[in-house]
């Protein structure tokens, strides 16, 4: 009894286990938030939620490591006479699904981390915070923006392996999409045509991106054909007039207004859709949505009233005259307009005809889940039913193969049809 009693009070005794919560955050550096919409509204810290975590006695083993909670914690006992180093990975787990930031292609088995060390325990909620203000840390923000999607749709997402690298894709085809975020199956959100600028700074076109990549796996997945070849490539046609059947051209960029075939016009609002409803909530009627470029909404050359940093996916906001090539719009926010703003701005007929706009297929699905009240999962069901790999938007196509055929088969294969009827006006059957 004697001697336990001296062993406690040699200067050794000090030495114990503390409990140790270490919890990971993020800090966020996003242009296009606070303007409506109702998560990640501003640059704060969010929980790292699910990150890939590893903790070590500095410069000696790893003593745990693994995916951190949903607060982005992990709890352990250390010792208060040793060091340690904290680190996080740009990899997230959801289950079945992952998302995995890489810096290029050739290290696709690199991650990026943010480490801190050394440190003491000494017990409590030891915090790490990793920045997206520091350049080149643009995976804070990929991170942040993905994470929010999941965690907002628990097991309603694909589950794949998503794969992000932070530069430009390489090869022939990929000039023409402006390295602007998605070819072949992989993403690169780090770099867009504006060298001061980054898509990663964005979290509607980061999201706008992974309704793609969902998009692709989705289709990819039941056509076997579709190897690692684009999945879903839409056909952009002019948006410096939109009413010029005669102005045509994949090298041309899109808009939320451009004209476009209607198979890329269905790919865009489909992805504008997943970024709405990631950062809006579906019971509430202002979506709101911030592009990253101006939106020319009556394509006169001149941006003045007309110009929106954020407009509405829903169509009651706005007060403006909803006649998409009328006057100026003087509302501070531009609503969307339903049932048809193709139509709306050029009702023309011929070329013009089996077209759309993206916006009017963003308001399309937006209305489907707020409106129609369809589930998430009823959702991604109809569009993997739709069988976006090889229809075709060409007057010439059988029917089966046009796009509002293969949407509406889509939707009774899942017994909603009468939705689909009920929003049969969004300028998608022209
Ligand atoms: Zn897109």
């Amino acid at each position: 009894m004697i001697a336990v009693l001296i062993s406690l009070a040699t200067p050794d005794a000090a030495a114990a286990s503390v409990f140790q919560k270490v919890c990971f955050k993020y800090d966020a550096n996003f242009l296009d938030v606070g303007n409506g919409d109702d998560h990640v509204t501003h640059n704060n810290t969010y929980k790292a939620q699910n990150a890939k975590y590893s903790i070590s006695e500095y410069g000696g083993p790893t003593v745990s490591s693994g995916y951190l909670n949903d607060d982005g914690c992990v709890s352990l006992f250390l010792s208060n006479t040793k060091s340690y180093l904290y680190v996080m990975a740009s990899q997230a787990n959801f289950g079945a699904a992952s998302i995995d930031v890489h810096p290029t292609r050739s290290q696709a088995q690199q991650l990026y981390g943010h480490a801190v060390g050394p440190v003491t325990p000494t017990g409590g909620t030891y915090n790490v915070t990793a920045s997206a203000s520091i350049p080149g840390n643009d995976w804070v923000n990929v991170m942040i923006a993905w994470t929010k999607t999941f965690k907002r749709a628990p097991a309603a997402w694909p589950g794949y392996s998503y794969n992000l690298y932070m530069e430009a894709p390489s090869g022939g085809g990929a000039a023409a999409w402006e390295a602007d975020r998605f070819y072949q199956g992989t993403l690169y959100p780090g770099v867009s045509i504006d060298p001061n600028n980054v898509a990663a700074l964005y979290k509607f076109a980061l999201v706008h991106e992974l309704g793609h990549a969902i998009g692709f796996y989705v289709n990819c997945q039941r056509d076997a054909a579709c190897g690692t070849a684009q999945g879903e490539q839409p056909f952009f046609e002019n948006e410096s007039d939109p009413c010029d059947p005669t102005l045509t051209g994949n090298d041309l960029g899109h808009d939320y207004n451009s004209k476009e075939n209607q198979t890329a016009a269905e790919i865009e609002g489909w992805a504008h859709y997943v970024a709405a409803f990631t950062f809006n909530n579906v019971g509430e009627t202002d979506c709101r949505y911030t592009p990253a470029n101006i939106i020319r909404w009556n394509y006169d050359s001149v941006q003045q009233n007309n110009t929106a940093e954020a407009f509405s996916c829903e169509g009651g906001e706005g007060t403006a005259d909803n006649d998409y090539g009328g006057a100026e719009f003087t509302d501070p926010v531009i609503a969307v307009e339903g049932r048809d703003a193709f139509g709306q701005f050029c009702a023309g007929s011929g070329d013009v005809a089996n077209r759309g706009m993206e916006v009017d297929w963003l308001r399309f699905w937006w209305d489907v889940h707020q409106t129609s009240g369809v589930t998430l999962d009823d959702i991604l069901a109809i569009r993997a039913d739709m069988g976006t790999n090889g229809w075709s938007s060409l007057d010439t196509a059988p029917a089966s193969l046009k796009v509002n055929s293969r949407v509406a088969q889509a939707f009774y294969a899942n017994g909603l049809l009468s939705v689909w009827a009920a929003q049969n006006n969004n300028g998608i059957t022209r």
